[in-house]
């Protein structure tokens, strides 16, 4: 199948960026490229792209739904105070605990809630982190 002008273009929008976008930051994308574009196209054609398994939806995360170029399974960490999704690669379902072990690791940061019965976790990202210490620090 042929994607139209406007789905190969989200695609892109999608897929060069890897800071999981809603569908208004795609749009003022978009529109850069193509001034006609409207935000009921951005909706229709995310969603169809994620309908299909082109991109992944993450959705309700912190409100809006987001998207996703990154097709490969991976769990995500969003941070409580910032909304920023962060990827955490990883190939196979992991135990509560090993989630957590990878996310110290990766991050320096704990991770608050962990589910692993979903692929979204959540915990404070390491510039909130440090904003939060340095507050700390402040205040003594
Ligand atoms: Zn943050
Ligand atoms: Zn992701």
């Amino acid at each position: 199948m042929r994607y139209s002008k406007q789905r190969s273009l989200i695609l892109d929008i999608v897929r060069s960026n890897p800071v999981h976008p809603t569908a208004e930051w795609v749009y003022e994308q978009a529109r850069k490229e193509m001034p006609s574009i409207g935000i009921a196209t951005v909706y229709r054609n995310l969603n169809a792209l994620s309908d299909k398994g082109e991109i992944g939806k993450i959705a309700g995360a912190g409100g809006a739904d987001r998207f996703d170029g990154n097709i490969s399974q991976h769990y995500h960490l969003q941070c409580k105070k910032c909304g920023r999704l962060i990827d955490l690669s990883m190939k196979t379902p992991q135990t509560e605990e090993k989630l957590r072990q990878m996310i110290k690791d990766a991050f320096a940061l704990e991770a608050e809630e962990v589910t692993v019965s979903t692929t979204l976790l959540s915990g404070v990202c390491e510039h909130c982190a440090a904003a939060g210490k340095a507050e700390k620090t402040m205040q003594k």
